[in-house]
């Protein structure tokens, strides 16, 4: 690690669950900075520890981040090297980093993303819908005006939208997309890289049905508002394009009938028989 007159900082990503996701990079930044600013110190630890780690740590997050940020620079300027992580995934994303990370644009520091794992990332991946753009809205705010126009911007968004939420909030969040949502194909993805793992799939309906009681991190992978796109798109795709866009998403082979004649206005059977 370079020891210059003045420090780096390292925006390390950290496990999101299974602790062997870390890479080697991050162990080696880890083991060889001077301090590691994490969000919360005790779950730092735990990591720390697993990896037989052992370094000074100074609490960074969300409701000391502006104090915080002027000690960890002066360190930094001082020539410290200092790590920041969050408790899961990579930081600034949901996570304190931003502060800081402005900061240190405007003090000339080096900044290295170390790069790890992202829950939004791995669901999205898996999800099966439209991977080439999306949108991700983070957590939906509780204000309810605030909310209101969120769900309106998702309501239009034509690009996968991508929304974190906890379990306690779950059943009101999807109660909110349910007014919005129509049939969209809907992928919850719960408790990435741990034991209980799963991904359940459908259309928002089917999703609240399927997730009474849910526990466990939540990510959802919403299918963008395809109205403008079906009219302007579906006609000019092969019968079998429009057929594996459906498939991607994990539906049926009846349930993508249905949808392609939908999509096409065109009778069911019609398209039965045509991929006979
Ligand atoms: N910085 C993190 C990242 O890179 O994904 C996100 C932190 S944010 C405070 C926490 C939210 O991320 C959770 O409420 C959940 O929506 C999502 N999340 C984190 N870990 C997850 C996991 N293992 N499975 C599913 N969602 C997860």
């Amino acid at each position: 690690m370079e020891k210059n007159k003045i420090g780096n900082l390292y925006i390390v990503a950290t496990p999101i669950g299974n602790l062997e996701d870390i890479t080697l990079r991050a162990i080696k930044v880890l083991k060889e900075v001077d301090l590691i600013a994490a969000e919360d110190t005790r779950h730092t630890l735990k990591l720390l520890n697993h990896l037989e780690i052992s370094k000074p740590l100074i609490s960074y997050h969300r409701h000391n981040e502006e104090i915080k940020t002027d000690n960890l620079i002066e360190k930094i300027l001082d020539g410290q090297n200092v790590a920041l992580v969050s408790d899961a995934g990579t930081p600034g994303i949901c996570d304190p980093g931003e502060v800081i990370i402005k900061k240190c644009i405007e003090k000339k520091i080096k900044m290295i993303p170390i790069p790890g794992a992202c829950a939004m990332i791995n669901a999205l991946i898996t999800s099966g819908i439209d991977t080439k753009e999306f949108i991700f809205f983070g957590f939906l705010p509780l204000n309810k005006k605030s909310r209101k126009e969120k769900l309106e911007e998702i309501e239009q968004a034509s690009k996968t939208i991508i929304l974190y939420e906890a379990p306690h909030k779950l059943e009101n969040t999807l109660k909110d997309l349910e007014t919005i949502l129509e049939n969209r194909q809907v992928v919850l993805a719960r408790e990435l890289t741990k034991i209980h793992e799963e991904f359940i799939r459908g259309n928002i309906k089917e999703i609240i049905e399927k997730s009474k009681d849910l526990k466990g991190e939540i990510v959802l992978i919403i299918q963008g508002n395809e109205k403008e796109h079906k009219s302007n798109n579906f006609e000019k795709m092969t019968l079998e394009e429009h057929y594996k866009i459906y498939e991607a998403q994990g539906l049926t082979k009846k349930e993508i009938i249905k949808k392609i004649a939908k999509d096409r206005g065109l009778n069911k059977n019609e398209v039965y028989q045509q991929f006979l």
